[in-house]
Protein backbone atom coordinates (compact mmCIF):
# COMPACT_ATOMS: atom_id res chain seq x y z
CA UNK A 1 0.00 0.00 0.00
CA UNK A 2 1.19 3.45 -0.87
CA UNK A 3 -0.40 6.19 1.12
CA UNK A 4 -1.18 9.72 -0.47
CA UNK A 5 0.26 11.47 2.46
CA UNK A 6 1.44 9.95 5.77
CA UNK A 7 0.86 12.16 8.58
CA UNK A 8 2.04 9.20 11.18
CA UNK A 9 5.44 9.12 9.59
CA UNK A 10 5.88 12.70 10.55
CA UNK A 11 4.30 11.99 14.25
CA UNK A 12 6.37 9.58 14.85
CA UNK A 13 9.58 11.95 14.16
CA UNK A 14 8.50 14.67 16.61
CA UNK A 15 5.98 12.42 18.78
CA UNK A 16 8.26 13.84 22.00
CA UNK A 17 8.61 17.61 21.37
CA UNK A 18 5.07 17.42 20.55
CA UNK A 19 3.66 15.86 23.93
CA UNK A 20 6.25 17.91 25.54
CA UNK A 21 4.61 20.81 24.38
CA UNK A 22 1.07 20.10 24.54
CA UNK A 23 1.91 19.26 28.18
CA UNK A 24 3.29 22.87 28.55
CA UNK A 25 0.08 24.61 27.04
CA UNK A 26 -2.19 22.36 29.17
CA UNK A 27 -0.27 23.05 32.43
CA UNK A 28 -0.31 26.89 32.08
CA UNK A 29 -4.01 26.73 30.62
CA UNK A 30 -2.87 29.14 27.96
CA UNK A 31 -6.01 27.49 25.36
CA UNK A 32 -6.36 30.43 23.11
CA UNK A 33 -3.88 32.27 21.18
CA UNK A 34 -1.57 33.26 24.23
CA UNK A 35 2.69 32.99 24.27
CA UNK A 36 2.63 30.05 21.66
CA UNK A 37 0.82 31.84 18.94
CA UNK A 38 2.72 34.96 19.87
CA UNK A 39 5.89 32.95 19.15
CA UNK A 40 4.42 31.43 16.17
CA UNK A 41 3.57 34.78 14.97
CA UNK A 42 6.66 36.03 14.97
CA UNK A 43 8.75 32.74 13.73
CA UNK A 44 6.05 32.90 10.89
CA UNK A 45 6.24 35.91 9.49
CA UNK A 46 10.11 35.63 9.53
CA UNK A 47 10.09 32.31 7.40
CA UNK A 48 7.32 34.05 5.09
CA UNK A 49 9.83 37.38 4.45
CA UNK A 50 7.12 39.27 6.44
CA UNK A 51 7.05 41.43 8.59
CA UNK A 52 3.88 40.17 10.90
CA UNK A 53 1.47 37.24 11.07
CA UNK A 54 -2.03 37.16 12.31
CA UNK A 55 -2.63 33.74 13.71
CA UNK A 56 -6.26 32.59 13.25
CA UNK A 57 -8.22 29.25 13.04
CA UNK A 58 -8.74 28.48 9.37
CA UNK A 59 -6.78 29.16 6.04
CA UNK A 60 -10.64 30.26 4.87
CA UNK A 61 -10.90 32.85 8.23
CA UNK A 62 -7.21 34.35 6.76
CA UNK A 63 -8.99 35.37 3.08
CA UNK A 64 -12.22 36.90 4.97
CA UNK A 65 -9.88 38.98 7.15
CA UNK A 66 -7.85 40.13 4.54
CA UNK A 67 -10.71 41.04 2.39
CA UNK A 68 -12.28 42.74 6.00
CA UNK A 69 -8.90 44.53 6.63
CA UNK A 70 -8.52 45.84 3.34
CA UNK A 71 -12.04 47.33 3.57
CA UNK A 72 -13.65 45.35 0.44
CA UNK A 73 -17.57 44.87 0.98
CA UNK A 74 -20.80 44.71 -1.18
CA UNK A 75 -20.57 46.36 -3.97
CA UNK A 76 -17.05 45.44 -4.37
CA UNK A 77 -15.09 42.73 -7.29
CA UNK A 78 -12.57 40.74 -6.21
CA UNK A 79 -10.67 38.51 -9.34
CA UNK A 80 -9.71 35.35 -9.04
CA UNK A 81 -9.24 32.08 -10.58
CA UNK A 82 -11.84 28.88 -10.67
CA UNK A 83 -9.00 26.38 -10.38
CA UNK A 84 -8.75 26.50 -6.86
CA UNK A 85 -10.03 25.30 -3.68
CA UNK A 86 -13.91 27.02 -3.39
CA UNK A 87 -12.83 28.63 -0.07
CA UNK A 88 -11.18 31.17 -2.09
CA UNK A 89 -14.28 31.94 -3.30
CA UNK A 90 -16.71 31.37 -0.21
CA UNK A 91 -14.69 34.38 1.23
CA UNK A 92 -15.20 36.60 -1.06
CA UNK A 93 -19.03 36.08 -0.81
CA UNK A 94 -18.27 36.03 2.99
CA UNK A 95 -16.96 39.43 2.69
CA UNK A 96 -20.46 40.13 0.78
CA UNK A 97 -18.16 41.24 -2.72
CA UNK A 98 -18.96 39.76 -6.04
CA UNK A 99 -16.05 36.91 -7.67
CA UNK A 100 -15.01 37.64 -10.87
CA UNK A 101 -13.25 34.72 -12.43
CA UNK A 102 -10.21 34.80 -14.95
CA UNK A 103 -8.75 31.31 -16.46
CA UNK A 104 -5.33 29.71 -15.45
CA UNK A 105 -2.16 29.26 -17.83
CA UNK A 106 -1.22 25.90 -18.50
CA UNK A 107 2.13 25.93 -17.61
CA UNK A 108 1.81 26.89 -13.79
CA UNK A 109 -1.81 26.27 -13.55
CA UNK A 110 -2.25 29.88 -11.62
CA UNK A 111 -4.24 33.37 -12.77
CA UNK A 112 -3.03 34.41 -15.91
CA UNK A 113 -1.79 37.79 -15.85
CA UNK A 114 -2.78 38.61 -19.79
CA UNK A 115 -6.22 37.93 -19.13
CA UNK A 116 -6.21 40.18 -15.77
CA UNK A 117 -6.98 43.82 -17.90
CA UNK A 118 -9.77 42.66 -19.57
CA UNK A 119 -12.13 42.14 -16.30
CA UNK A 120 -10.93 44.76 -14.42
CA UNK A 121 -13.67 47.79 -13.83
CA UNK A 122 -13.83 50.22 -11.60
CA UNK A 123 -15.44 48.38 -8.98
CA UNK A 124 -12.44 45.69 -8.53
CA UNK A 125 -10.89 45.84 -5.15
CA UNK A 126 -8.28 43.37 -4.93
CA UNK A 127 -7.06 40.21 -7.15
CA UNK A 128 -6.66 37.00 -5.15
CA UNK A 129 -3.67 34.87 -7.02
CA UNK A 130 -4.01 31.18 -5.78
CA UNK A 131 -0.87 29.42 -5.52
CA UNK A 132 -1.81 26.19 -6.77
CA UNK A 133 -0.04 22.82 -5.84
CA UNK A 134 3.21 24.71 -3.77
CA UNK A 135 3.42 26.96 -6.85
CA UNK A 136 3.93 30.88 -7.09
CA UNK A 137 1.92 32.92 -9.34
CA UNK A 138 3.20 34.87 -11.82
CA UNK A 139 3.39 37.91 -8.80
CA UNK A 140 5.26 40.43 -10.92
CA UNK A 141 3.47 40.65 -13.95
CA UNK A 142 0.22 40.44 -11.50
CA UNK A 143 1.58 43.37 -8.84
CA UNK A 144 2.61 45.52 -12.07
CA UNK A 145 -1.04 45.71 -13.29
CA UNK A 146 -2.42 45.74 -10.01
CA UNK A 147 -0.32 48.82 -8.86
CA UNK A 148 -1.33 50.72 -12.16
CA UNK A 149 -5.16 50.21 -11.37
CA UNK A 150 -4.33 50.68 -7.45
CA UNK A 151 -5.82 47.28 -6.85
CA UNK A 152 -4.67 45.17 -3.91
CA UNK A 153 -3.25 41.72 -4.34
CA UNK A 154 -3.86 39.11 -1.72
CA UNK A 155 -2.00 35.83 -1.83
CA UNK A 156 -3.85 32.58 -1.45
CA UNK A 157 -1.10 31.08 0.04
CA UNK A 158 -3.06 27.75 1.47
CA UNK A 159 -0.72 25.31 -0.48
CA UNK A 160 2.45 26.70 -0.72
CA UNK A 161 4.11 27.47 2.99
CA UNK A 162 8.00 28.12 1.92
CA UNK A 163 7.71 28.23 -1.96
CA UNK A 164 9.69 30.63 -3.96
CA UNK A 165 8.95 33.21 -6.87
CA UNK A 166 12.34 34.36 -8.80
CA UNK A 167 14.12 33.91 -5.37
CA UNK A 168 11.30 35.15 -2.95
CA UNK A 169 8.93 33.94 -0.98
CA UNK A 170 5.10 32.76 -1.15
CA UNK A 171 3.86 35.43 1.65
CA UNK A 172 5.82 38.64 1.17
CA UNK A 173 4.99 38.74 -2.86
CA UNK A 174 1.49 40.83 -2.41
CA UNK A 175 0.02 43.20 0.21
CA UNK A 176 -1.24 40.25 2.17
CA UNK A 177 -1.34 37.05 2.48
CA UNK A 178 -3.32 34.20 3.81
CA UNK A 179 -1.83 30.91 4.98
CA UNK A 180 -3.91 27.22 6.03
CA UNK A 181 -2.74 24.43 8.40
CA UNK A 182 -5.39 22.09 7.57
CA UNK A 183 -3.29 18.64 9.31
CA UNK A 184 -2.89 17.76 5.02
CA UNK A 185 -1.52 21.15 4.21
CA UNK A 186 2.16 21.02 3.74
CA UNK A 187 2.24 22.53 7.84
CA UNK A 188 -0.42 21.24 9.20
CA UNK A 189 -1.58 21.54 12.59
CA UNK A 190 -3.09 18.83 14.76
CA UNK A 191 -6.52 20.51 14.00
CA UNK A 192 -7.43 23.85 12.63
CA UNK A 193 -5.59 26.82 12.02
CA UNK A 194 -4.50 29.48 9.48
CA UNK A 195 -2.43 32.68 9.12
CA UNK A 196 -2.83 35.92 7.87
CA UNK A 197 0.83 37.45 6.61
CA UNK A 198 1.53 41.37 6.18
CA UNK A 199 4.23 43.88 5.67
CA UNK A 200 1.05 46.63 6.88
CA UNK A 201 0.95 47.60 9.82
CA UNK A 202 -2.87 49.09 9.51
CA UNK A 203 -3.69 45.31 7.74
CA UNK A 204 -2.30 43.51 11.01
CA UNK A 205 -3.76 45.77 13.15
CA UNK A 206 -7.35 45.68 11.74
CA UNK A 207 -7.19 42.11 11.43
CA UNK A 208 -5.80 41.57 15.10
CA UNK A 209 -8.92 43.62 16.09
CA UNK A 210 -11.50 41.59 13.87
CA UNK A 211 -10.23 38.09 14.81
CA UNK A 212 -10.92 38.75 18.62
CA UNK A 213 -14.57 40.12 18.47
CA UNK A 214 -13.59 43.65 17.02
CA UNK A 215 -12.00 44.47 20.25
CA UNK A 216 -9.48 47.68 20.49
CA UNK A 217 -8.45 46.66 24.50
CA UNK A 218 -11.18 44.03 26.40
CA UNK A 219 -14.80 44.80 26.01
CA UNK A 220 -14.09 47.54 24.12
CA UNK A 221 -15.86 46.64 20.64
CA UNK A 222 -14.72 49.02 18.22
CA UNK A 223 -16.16 47.14 15.27
CA UNK A 224 -18.26 44.18 14.87
CA UNK A 225 -15.82 41.03 14.55
CA UNK A 226 -15.57 37.29 14.41
CA UNK A 227 -14.22 34.56 16.93
CA UNK A 228 -10.92 33.45 14.50
CA UNK A 229 -8.61 33.29 16.97
CA UNK A 230 -5.85 30.28 16.77
CA UNK A 231 -5.58 28.12 19.69
CA UNK A 232 -2.76 27.51 21.73
CA UNK A 233 -2.11 24.10 21.04
CA UNK A 234 -2.25 24.63 17.45
CA UNK A 235 0.16 27.17 17.96
CA UNK A 236 3.10 24.95 19.76
CA UNK A 237 2.61 21.71 17.51
CA UNK A 238 2.81 24.28 14.29
CA UNK A 239 6.39 25.98 16.41
CA UNK A 240 7.60 22.43 16.41
CA UNK A 241 6.53 21.55 12.51
CA UNK A 242 7.95 24.69 11.61
CA UNK A 243 11.65 24.22 12.24
CA UNK A 244 11.94 20.86 10.21
CA UNK A 245 9.40 22.43 7.14
CA UNK A 246 12.55 23.11 4.93
CA UNK A 247 13.62 19.27 5.71
CA UNK A 248 10.45 17.73 4.40
CA UNK A 249 10.17 19.95 1.51
CA UNK A 250 12.96 19.01 0.37
CA UNK A 251 12.11 15.30 0.63
CA UNK A 252 9.21 16.61 -1.53
CA UNK A 253 11.29 17.80 -4.18
CA UNK A 254 13.40 14.97 -4.12
CA UNK A 255 10.38 12.43 -4.77
CA UNK A 256 9.05 15.28 -7.28
CA UNK A 257 12.75 14.83 -9.00
CA UNK A 258 12.50 11.33 -8.67
CA UNK A 259 8.85 11.53 -10.21
CA UNK A 260 9.78 13.19 -13.06
CA UNK A 261 13.03 11.15 -14.18
CA UNK A 262 11.06 8.03 -14.21
CA UNK A 263 8.08 9.71 -15.98
CA UNK A 264 9.93 11.62 -18.66
CA UNK A 265 12.25 8.04 -19.04
CA UNK A 266 8.57 6.25 -20.06
CA UNK A 267 7.41 9.07 -22.13
CA UNK A 268 4.91 10.46 -19.51
CA UNK A 269 4.93 14.32 -18.72
CA UNK A 270 5.84 15.34 -15.25
CA UNK A 271 4.21 17.63 -13.47
CA UNK A 272 4.29 20.76 -15.11
CA UNK A 273 7.00 23.82 -13.63
CA UNK A 274 6.82 27.83 -14.48
CA UNK A 275 10.22 29.19 -15.07
CA UNK A 276 9.12 31.67 -12.24
CA UNK A 277 9.17 29.45 -9.49
CA UNK A 278 12.31 28.58 -8.32
CA UNK A 279 10.87 26.73 -5.39
CA UNK A 280 8.02 24.37 -5.81
CA UNK A 281 6.61 22.97 -2.49
CA UNK A 282 4.44 20.28 -3.92
CA UNK A 283 1.93 20.34 -2.18
CA UNK A 284 -0.12 18.21 -4.85
CA UNK A 285 1.96 16.02 -7.59
CA UNK A 286 -0.39 16.93 -10.24
CA UNK A 287 -0.16 14.20 -13.49
CA UNK A 288 -2.04 14.79 -16.40
CA UNK A 289 -4.15 12.07 -18.14
CA UNK A 290 -6.69 11.46 -21.04
CA UNK A 291 -8.35 8.46 -19.44
CA UNK A 292 -8.56 9.72 -15.57
CA UNK A 293 -10.87 7.27 -14.50
CA UNK A 294 -9.08 3.92 -16.23
CA UNK A 295 -5.76 5.29 -14.90
CA UNK A 296 -6.96 5.94 -11.31
CA UNK A 297 -8.99 2.34 -10.90
CA UNK A 298 -5.46 1.00 -12.10
CA UNK A 299 -3.82 2.76 -8.98
CA UNK A 300 -6.80 2.07 -6.33
CA UNK A 301 -6.31 -1.68 -7.93
CA UNK A 302 -2.70 -1.68 -6.74
CA UNK A 303 -3.45 0.15 -3.68
CA UNK A 304 -1.94 3.18 -4.57
CA UNK A 305 -3.97 6.56 -3.13
CA UNK A 306 -4.54 8.86 -5.32
CA UNK A 307 -6.42 12.04 -5.23
CA UNK A 308 -7.97 14.92 -8.04
CA UNK A 309 -7.76 18.62 -7.07
CA UNK A 310 -10.03 19.52 -8.16
CA UNK A 311 -12.60 17.27 -10.39
CA UNK A 312 -14.75 20.72 -11.37
CA UNK A 313 -13.33 24.23 -11.57
CA UNK A 314 -15.61 26.39 -9.12
CA UNK A 315 -17.77 28.30 -11.84
CA UNK A 316 -19.02 24.69 -13.14
CA UNK A 317 -20.24 23.64 -9.41
CA UNK A 318 -23.75 23.77 -8.61
CA UNK A 319 -23.51 25.57 -5.58
CA UNK A 320 -21.97 28.53 -7.21
CA UNK A 321 -24.30 29.09 -10.00
CA UNK A 322 -25.87 31.98 -8.87
CA UNK A 323 -22.21 34.09 -10.13
CA UNK A 324 -23.67 33.29 -13.35
CA UNK A 325 -20.83 31.33 -15.34
CA UNK A 326 -21.07 28.83 -17.48
CA UNK A 327 -19.44 25.51 -18.88
CA UNK A 328 -17.04 26.36 -21.96
CA UNK A 329 -15.82 30.19 -19.89
CA UNK A 330 -12.74 29.17 -18.04
CA UNK A 331 -11.16 25.85 -20.87
CA UNK A 332 -7.84 26.07 -19.44
CA UNK A 333 -9.18 25.25 -16.57
CA UNK A 334 -11.80 22.76 -17.42
CA UNK A 335 -9.31 21.12 -19.47
CA UNK A 336 -6.91 20.18 -16.50
CA UNK A 337 -9.64 19.47 -14.14
CA UNK A 338 -10.82 16.92 -16.55
CA UNK A 339 -7.24 15.53 -16.53
CA UNK A 340 -5.90 15.96 -13.43
CA UNK A 341 -4.48 13.46 -11.07
CA UNK A 342 -2.70 13.97 -7.56
CA UNK A 343 -0.02 11.25 -7.29
CA UNK A 344 1.27 10.09 -3.58
CA UNK A 345 3.41 12.83 -2.21
CA UNK A 346 4.90 13.64 1.52
CA UNK A 347 7.98 13.81 3.48
CA UNK A 348 10.00 10.87 3.62
CA UNK A 349 8.51 9.14 0.52
CA UNK A 350 11.10 6.71 -0.66
CA UNK A 351 12.44 6.32 -4.12
CA UNK A 352 11.05 2.66 -4.03
CA UNK A 353 7.39 4.38 -3.82
CA UNK A 354 7.51 6.59 -6.51
CA UNK A 355 9.32 3.83 -9.08
CA UNK A 356 6.33 1.85 -7.92
CA UNK A 357 3.81 4.29 -8.59
CA UNK A 358 5.50 5.09 -12.29
CA UNK A 359 5.61 1.23 -13.24
CA UNK A 360 2.08 1.70 -12.02
CA UNK A 361 1.01 4.10 -14.45
CA UNK A 362 3.34 2.58 -17.31
CA UNK A 363 1.41 -0.22 -17.36
CA UNK A 364 -2.09 1.50 -18.04
CA UNK A 365 -0.46 3.54 -20.71
CA UNK A 366 0.57 0.06 -22.32
C1 LIG B 1 -6.97 24.65 2.09
C2 LIG B 1 -7.25 25.82 1.25
C3 LIG B 1 -8.01 26.92 1.70
C4 LIG B 1 -8.78 26.90 2.99
O1 LIG B 1 -8.06 26.64 4.13
P1 LIG B 1 -8.83 26.03 5.43
O2 LIG B 1 -7.76 26.08 6.47
O3 LIG B 1 -9.25 24.66 5.08
O4 LIG B 1 -9.96 26.94 5.72
C5 LIG B 1 -8.11 28.01 0.86
N1 LIG B 1 -7.54 28.05 -0.34
C6 LIG B 1 -6.81 27.02 -0.82
C7 LIG B 1 -6.18 27.13 -2.16
C8 LIG B 1 -6.65 25.87 -0.04
O5 LIG B 1 -5.95 24.84 -0.54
Amino acid sequence: MIPFLDLRLQYEEIKDEVQEAVASVMENSQFILGPQAVAFEEEFAAYCQADQCVAVNSGTSALHLALLAAGIGPGDEVITTPMTFVATVAAIIYAGATPVFVDVTPDSWTLDPAALEAVITKKTKAIIPVHLYGQVADMDSIMEIAKRHNILVIEDACQAHGADYKGRRAGSLGHMACFSFYPGKNLGAFGEGGALVTSDPAFTKKARMLRDWGQEEKYCHVMKGFNYRMDGIQAAVLRIKLKRLDAWTDSRIAAAQTYAELLTKAGLEPARQATHSTRHVYHVYAFLCENRSTVQAALNEQQIQNGIHYPYPVHMLDGYADLGYKEGDFPIAEHLAARELSLPIFPGMTKQQVSTVVAALIKVAE
